[in-house]
């Protein structure tokens, strides 16, 4: 093209635009475009930029004269074709987007604006065909569309599995032989096992949507048990072992034990509350009733006992002087079996006055170190086949119940002795740990199994194995632990099986009597 003798003009003044400058801008511009003469036969081409041949890969010379078609190549039957065809028989714009091949084969993806230009008669002359490569676009919109594919699909194997967790839950918890609520943040009830409606005798409608406060008459509305249940979720702490006694609408008055947790479903439902409620109104009736049995049977044995043992110390000093070895013998083992029968039966007074809560403190200071001293001289007396061995330093004064406090070392230093058969030595160790006094028996005996390990505190708990070649009842640690949370102090143990244990409790050195003791 000579563009020497074009005479420049600001465009803004141009009326008519060189078609030099024209063709420079369409050569500038990175959309494909393209002239065909309508009123030659097939429509041929007769203009193309430099975009267009980029885009096609075909030369300028390869494209002038040609119907658009070429691009097509042999991938005819689309659609988009059609669209073209007819919008050329009818004179009209159309935008499509068209399947076109490059000279090398490569498949493009031809997004075209055609649109016609009509003489002052309205005949189309020519058709302007924009075209943009948008293969790029599209390849990014069927990633899209796969990506999309491959969500839906995960989401619905993810709704699939949410649902069968689901209804494997609500199997698990239908099955349950125990009444569940399920809560939402508010306390709003969402669902109620069949066992909870039946155990209240209410409908599900009476429950659902229902505030756990608003249930029944009120009887889930107590201050101190609503603070529990409005911190599980702020601290995760859960609500066990709950006891309320109540007298419900149509199930009468009834003892229930709720425990409360907040549950969470793979990451889903995380703010909801699961209540558990146990009637243990029958339960509790059976144990009262053994308490009861338990207490009357062992005031009943201590009297007889009484007279029993008054009658052993008689014989005892009125033996006369010319008995024979033999009679002397019988009389001293009466007075060991009936001391120890006195002594179970001690025992047994004690849980029910545990129970009942009966049980008298007579608080004083005591010099702890003494009494320990003496305690430990009289086991070892009874025990000569095992070293009783003192570690530690004094702590001298304690405030207490010095007989209480007897009671317990006697019994942790006795199991001592008692389940280290095989073993010679017991170690004994006190020490000042802040304000507390620190008393631990160790022994290297049978030891006790990680699950037995808190229950051995719980009243009757005997490990099974131990039961058949132990005497005992399984009440002397329940009876330390209770003494020693009298005292404001905790009990417990570390123990390895075979290795032996190590019981220990601590005691403060100086409780604020008032707060402690109420006295
Ligand atoms: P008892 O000794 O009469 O059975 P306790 O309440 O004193 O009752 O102890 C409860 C149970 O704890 C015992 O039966 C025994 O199984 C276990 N136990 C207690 N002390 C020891 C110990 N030092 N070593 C191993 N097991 C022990």
């Amino acid at each position: 093209m000579d563009t020497k003798n074009i005479k420049y003009t600001p465009l803004s003044e141009q009326r008519f635009i060189d078609p030099a400058i024209l063709a420079s801008v369409l050569d500038a511009t990175n959309t494909g475009v393209v002239i065909t003469d309508n009123l030659l036969p097939d429509n041929p081409i007769i203009y193309c930029n430099a975009a267009f041949e980029e885009m096609c890969g075909y030369d300028h010379d390869e494209i002038i004269g040609h119907n658009c078609r070429f691009l097509q190549d042999k991938d005819r039957s689309q659609e988009s074709r059609f669209k073209i065809a007819q919008a050329i028989k009818d004179g009209e714009n159309c935008v499509v987007e068209i399947r076109n091949y490059t000279k090398d084969g490569r498949l493009f993806h031809n997004e075209l604006y055609l649109s016609p230009v009509k003489d002052a008669a309205g005949n189309v002359t020519h058709f302007i065909g924009i075209q943009n490569d948008v293969s790029l676009r599209k390849k990014a919109e069927q990633t899209l569309q796969m990506n999309f594919k491959e969500i839906e699909r995960q989401v619905i194997d993810r709704t699939r599995m949410l649902k069968e967790s689901e209804e494997y839950l609500s199997s698990i918890v239908e099955t349950i032989r125990e009444s569940l609520l399920v809560m939402d943040k508010d306390y709003t009830v969402l669902s109620a096992n069949n066992h909870f409606l039946n155990t209240f005798k209410v409908s599900i409608n009476d429950t659902k949507g229902k505030l756990l406060y608003d249930l029944g008459n009120g009887q889930w509305n107590i201050p101190e048990l609503r603070l529990m249940m409005e911190e599980i979720l702020p601290t995760n702490n859960p609500v066990l072992d709950y006891e309320v006694e109540h007298e419900f609408p149509h199930i009468g008055r009834k003892l229930m034990l709720l425990n409360a947790h907040r549950v969470e479903l793979e990451g889903q439902f995380k703010d909801r509350i699961l209540l558990a409620i146990e009637d243990i109104t029958e339960r509790k009736a059976v144990e009262q009733r053994k308490d009861d049995f338990l207490s009357i049977a062992s005031h009943e044995l201590k009297t007889p006992l009484t007279t029993v043992v008054g009658y052993v110390q008689m014989m005892q000093r009125l033996m006369p002087e010319n008995s024979s070895e033999k009679f002397r013998s019988v009389v001293e083992k009466t007075g060991t079996y009936v001391a120890r029968l006195n002594q179970l039966l001690k025992e047994l007074m004690d849980v029910s006055r545990i129970q009942s809560g009966n049980i008298e403190l007579h608080m004083d200071y005591f010099d702890f170190d003494k009494m320990v001293r003496e305690t430990i001289d009289g086991l070892q007396t009874a025990a000569p086949g095992h070293r009783i061995v003192v570690k530690g330093k004094p702590v001298h004064q304690c405030y207490g119940d010095e007989s209480n406090l007897v009671q317990v070392i006697n019994n942790l230093i006795s199991n001592a002795i008692k389940y280290s058969p095989d073993s010679k030595e017991v170690e004994i160790h006190i020490s000042r740990v802040s304000s507390f006094i620190k008393f631990s028996v160790r022994d290297y005996g049978l030891g006790i199994k990680e699950d037995d390990l808190k229950k051995v505190f719980e009243r009757f708990y005997r490990v099974g194995d131990i039961q058949k070649n132990y005497p005992g009842m399984g009440i002397g640690l329940y009876i330390c632990d209770q003494i020693i949370k009298n005292h404001k102090g905790t009990l417990w143990v570390e123990s390895e099986l075979g290795e032996g244990s190590v019981f220990s409790f601590t005691l403060p050195v100086n409780p604020d009597k008032k707060a402690a003791y109420g006295d």
